[in-house]
């Protein structure tokens, strides 16, 4: 028997699966294909959701369109944008359970970081209804005794948002409600795997007061769905959030009309460990940010360069407590990795795996996850080549490499050998030390003596 329970009859478990339709112009349609998503743990139907054609994502942006062109939404009275951002905020609190639950039947993360990510984007509704509020232009005085210039910030018009699966409504709370604040309008693409939040937020922005066609809703898979909104004429400016691949085809494909883009995409996040540091709150921190979201969150520590001289300590330390992380069925409270997001993640991660046995040294013992269905085991590998595989891709499991450097030179350098550039940390005692990393390390952040903050 699998030493993972799951129950296949769990109370929370919807009878009956969740219909997830297409928004457009302020009214629900269907298309004839229909996508299934089953629990990645208990293997039950949770959702069907309606494939958008592409004919069907043309109409949305065409709603959209019509929606930014009308005065109405676009120089509405702050107040009343900021009023529906915060009913908008308080209704996610009101079905805030609901929203953590489709999260978890979809992606497979444990239930109290679900609710924990559901608090988390009602707080960004409510931040960006302060900013609809205090949202202003500049001016500049210093032209000349004849002229003053009045730098005005306008909203950049229809914004194509696409998100992925592995915090399905925390990242489209940290992009719609901004572009909303803004006095744009949006049409938005949850990932196939994980569709309900992104509808049940749009239930939601209707019933806040959003008017028709300020947000439409198409969901669907990458082509033809991403790819239309990418693409179309009528649309200013793209967000997307997901891998770099697809990051990279997005920028090819906005530039028809030089559409503007915010894409952020991969990580392979390095943490480097000096010998003056705390190594035991490292190790704890750094313990989360690799199994946090069974390893699949962007900037999660994948990569630990720590100083030779205690390697050795610092590596027992972590593949200790990477043992005792609690794996199990996602929807008990005291679990805190669940299964991986699909079959495809799962093979993807057994490579690396077969990898690191192979050319590393496995520091954890080996719990047989394969019993497990879609669940993997915190794995921690040592001795690993900076050149390898393991040590510069994203893979996105929960699986942690250590790499031993001599020093602070070394460490930036072994730190920058990556396509990447997304997130690090540096663990030290000298505060001369954290502001040379800093500044020595190309990546969008640098967390000292702390992780995923902020
Ligand atoms: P993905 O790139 O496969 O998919 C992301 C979204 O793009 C999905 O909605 C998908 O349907 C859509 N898509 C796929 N092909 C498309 C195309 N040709 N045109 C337009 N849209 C297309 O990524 P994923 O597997 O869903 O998510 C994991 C990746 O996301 C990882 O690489 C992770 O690092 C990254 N990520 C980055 C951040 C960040 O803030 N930097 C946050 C979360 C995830």
């Amino acid at each position: 028997m699998s030493r993972i329970q799951v129950r296949t009859n769990h109370p929370m478990l919807p009878a009956e699966p969740r219909y997830n339709r297409i928004l457009i112009d302020g009214a629900w349609r269907e298309a004839t294909d229909w996508i299934e998503r089953y629990s990645p743990a208990h293997g039950t139907l949770v959702s069907r959701t309606s494939a958008t054609t592409a004919a069907l994502v043309d109409e949305a942006v065409a709603a959209a369109r019509r929606a930014f062109d009308r005065p109405g939404w676009r120089r509405m009275y702050a107040g009343e944008r900021a009023a529906i951002l915060s009913r908008a905020a308080n209704l996610i609190r009101a079905r805030a359970e609901e929203l953590a639950l489709y999260d978890v039947l979809e992606s497979g993360k444990p239930i109290s970081q679900a609710r924990a990510e559901i608090a988390g984007a009602a707080d960004l509704w409510d931040y960006s209804a302060a900013l609809a509020r205090t949202l202003h232009g500049d001016s500049a005085n210093n032209l000349g005794p004849d002229t003053m210039a009045m730098i005005v910030r306008e909203a950049i018009g229809v914004v194509s948002i696409i998100t992925p699966w592995n915090f399905p409504f925390l990242i489209i709370s940290q992009k719609l409600p901004y572009v909303l604040a803004a006095g744009c309008t949006a049409v938005i693409k949850p990932s196939e795997f994980t569709s309900s939040s992104t509808a049940i937020l749009c239930e939601i922005l209707q019933e806040a007061g959003v008017p028709p066609g300020v947000v439409n809703l198409v969901p669907g898979v990458g082509d033809p769905v991403g790819k239309t909104m990418v693409e179309h004429d009528d649309v200013d400016m793209i967000s997307f959030t997901g891998s770099t691949a697809v990051g990279k085809g997005i920028m090819r494909g906005a530039g028809g009309n030089l559409k503007k883009v915010a894409a952020e995409l991969g990580g392979k996040n390095p943490a480097l460990v000096f010998a003056d540091a705390d190594l035991e709150e490292a190790a704890d921190a750094l313990v989360l940010g690799a199994v946090f979201n069974a390893g699949q969150c962007c900037v999660g520590s994948s990569r630990l360069l720590v100083e030779a001289s205690v390697a050795e300590e610092f590596t027992s330390r972590v593949a200790d407590l990477m043992q005792r992380v609690v794996i199990g069925d996602p929807l008990d409270e005291a679990t805190q990795i669940g299964p991986v997001i699909n079959a495809q993640q799962h093979a993807r991660i057994s490579s690396y795996l077969d990898m690191g046995r192979q050319s590393a040294r496995l520091r954890t013992v080996e719990q047989g996850e394969a019993a497990g269905g879609l669940f993997i085991d915190p794995h921690v590998f040592d001795q690993v080549s900076r050149e390898s595989e393991l040590a510069r891709d994203e893979i996105f499991g929960p699986l942690l490499s250590v790499i031993e450097v001599k020093d602070l030179d070394e460490a930036i350098e072994v730190a920058n050998a990556t396509p990447y550039g997304l997130s690090s940390s540096v663990w030290t005692g000298s505060v001369e030390k954290a502001l040379r990393v800093s500044q020595g390390i190309q990546a969008g952040t640098v967390w000292v003596n702390t992780y995923l903050e902020g």
